[in-house]
């Protein structure tokens, strides 16, 4: 036998039950019909049950850079560390996706479900492509089967560890199995030891090899010596050789992925390379960072310390999807911003977003900014959209508020429309879970009442106050004459209705027009600062007003 006659009775021996080639995939998968300059990208979680919100920030980038240019994004599932899986990983991981409307156009869209012609998206449903891809190697001598043990392995590593081996792993005088005889291979699979299939790797420790990446540029890394496993010996894959296969049979054209997997590259292109198959490009985007509350020092948003660094907390909390989508643009594109001013009106999804303009370095994630972009989202909204999201929000999180804002729509919508749908709306609220605090004084079920008065105002004259406009304050009045009923019992009262004069003489008067009405707004609503009194007032209604004024003037503090 020679060799070639040799690999192919190894391939054989290794793989009795694929009956497939190389080239039925391909012909299953052809070529995509996509416009010249298309760009084919894909999200690749594993499904952990858990989506960081760098991977959402990764999704934006993978769905904006094919939407620019007119490609596809997938997402695909990559299942192949069954350390790492829990039973439905996947469902937390779509649905985290479609709460912040990140929507791919082929790929897994739940637990269990998926559209696309490249399918299935999920790779341990792949593993007779990964087989046969992988048959197809050792047919050529570049790969064969490993049965070294964990302790043949680790004893490896001592040894490399003590001639201070500069490259560390299963590679060149080290690899034990590469040059195993096929009498010796069969007498090993004959008594059952487990093997896993390795890469026979040509590099060389002297070589180096270039890349460009798309966001930082050319990079030149040690070229790849190890023999890398690429099938387990329960026959699933790594992801190393599993991404390969997937991104190759689903064209991919830009590899987008976290910064962590830089060092791998070598290693990736000598796979592409082994298989046969166009190297894609390669664009590794920055970690999501933040500032360190103790140490005031920047790092890695933490699954286990940050409660937001899982998308979930966003929904609990009920940040609407434009706002942290804004948000996240802000930090994906330094160009975002200006683009926004220029395009007020634009959906952010039709940012022109351009890859290459990416910066490289870690980008902050700081929730006050996020508090500060949603406002002025939610801002803009109209008062029936804000109700309509505050109820689905509370639906799910606050059944007892949903109860109560849902049985009269329309006057929570009347309340929530206060200071809004204006060109200055006010921007008190960042996320549906502060709503009710911010309402909450329209409902008795809510209204915690506290009268404390500012030092500069004394209880009696707060008292005589509340009594005199509890008897003239009417309902009827238009803005103008509500306020001038409220300026007009200034002066009997010690204050006066014009605050340059207070200011010029403030000896003369107990205060002035904005401390009579300061008075009644504590009365009405607990509050010193709320949005405008006169609709406030209308909402109320006489009777509650009333009241109101009654029991304030009795319980001041
Ligand atoms: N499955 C890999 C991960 O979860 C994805 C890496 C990639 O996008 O290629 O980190």
């Amino acid at each position: 036998m020679d060799n070639q006659e040799m690999n192919i009775a190894l391939a054989q021996l290794l793989f009795p039950d694929i009956d497939k080639t190389p080239d039925y995939f391909e012909e299953l998968y052809p070529a995509r019909d996509l416009p010249e300059g298309a760009r084919v990208t894909r999200f690749a979680p594993s499904p952990t049950g858990y989506l960081h919100i760098g991977g959402l920030f990764g999704a934006l980038v993978d769905v904006l850079t094919a939407r620019v240019s007119g490609g596809k994004a997938y997402l695909r599932i990559e299942d192949t560390d069954k350390k790492r899986e829990i039973d439905d990983g996947v469902s937390a991981i779509t649905d985290g996706l479609s709460a912040f409307g990140v929507e791919f156009d082929e790929g897994v869209t739940g637990f269990n479900t998926e559209s696309g012609k490249y399918g299935p998206y999920t790779q341990s449903r792949r593993v007779e492509i990964y087989q046969t891809i992988a048959k197809s190697l050792v047919e050529r001598g570049l790969a064969y089967p490993c049965f070294c043990s964990a302790e043949d392995l680790t004893a490896l590593r001592e040894k490399q560890e003590a001639e201070g081996a500069l490259i560390r792993g299963y590679f060149g005088k080290y690899a034990k199995c590469r040059n195993l005889t096929l009498d010796e291979i069969k007498a090993n699979l004959d008594s059952g030891k487990p093997w896993v299939l390795r890469f026979r790797s040509d590099g060389s420790d002297d070589k180096r090899i270039t890349f460009e990446d798309v966001i930082r540029g050319k990079i030149e890394m040690p070229e790849n010596t190890i023999d890398e496993v690429l099938l387990k010996s329960d026959g699933i894959p790594t992801y190393h050789f599993a991404h390969v296969c997937d991104d190759h049979f689903m064209h991919t054209t830009h590899v987008i992925r976290g910064e962590e997997w830089i060092s791998s590259v070598p290693k990736h292109i000598a796979l592409f390379k082994a298989c046969g198959y166009k190297v894609p490009k390669f664009a590794h985007t920055p970690q999501v960072m933040k500032i360190d509350e103790e140490t005031g020092e920047k790092r890695k948003l933490s699954k286990r310390k940050d409660p937001e660094a899982a998308v979930s907390y966003f929904v609990v909390e009920g940040f609407p999807k434009e706002s942290l989508i804004e948000y996240l643009l802000t930090l994906i594109s330094s160009g975002f911003e200006d683009w926004r001013r220029a395009n007020p009106d634009a959906a952010a999804m039709d940012y022109p977003f351009n890859l290459k303009k990416m910066s490289n370095s870690g980008c902050l994630f700081d929730l006050v900014k996020l508090n500060d972009v949603s406002k002025n989202v939610i801002c803009h909204m109209s008062a029936s959209t804000v109700y309509d999201r505050v109820a689905a929000w509370a639906k799910e999180y606050d059944g007892e508020f949903y109860k109560v804002i849902s049985a009269d729509p329309a006057r929570t919508t009347a309340i929530l429309n206060i200071d809004r749908e204006n060109p200055k709306p006010r921007k008190d609220i960042a996320k549906w879970n502060e709503v009710k605090d911010y309402i909450s004084y329209f409902y008795p079920q809510f209204y915690q009442k506290d009268y404390t008065l500012p030092e500069n105002i004394g209880k009696e004259d707060a008292e005589a106050i509340l009594k005199k406009y509890s008897e003239v304050f009417s309902l009827d009045d238009d803005k103008d004459m509500w306020f001038q009923r409220i300026k007009d019992i200034c002066e009997p009262l010690g204050f006066t209705p014009n605050v340059k004069e207070y200011k010029k003489n403030p000896d003369a008067f107990k205060g002035h027009v904005g401390d009579v009405s300061t008075v009644i707004r504590i009365a009405l609503t607990s509050r010193r600062n709320t949005p405008d009194l006169y609709s406030i007032m209308q909402l109320l209604g006489a009777d509650e007003i009333k009241a109101r004024l009654a029991d304030a003037a009795a319980n001041l503090k």
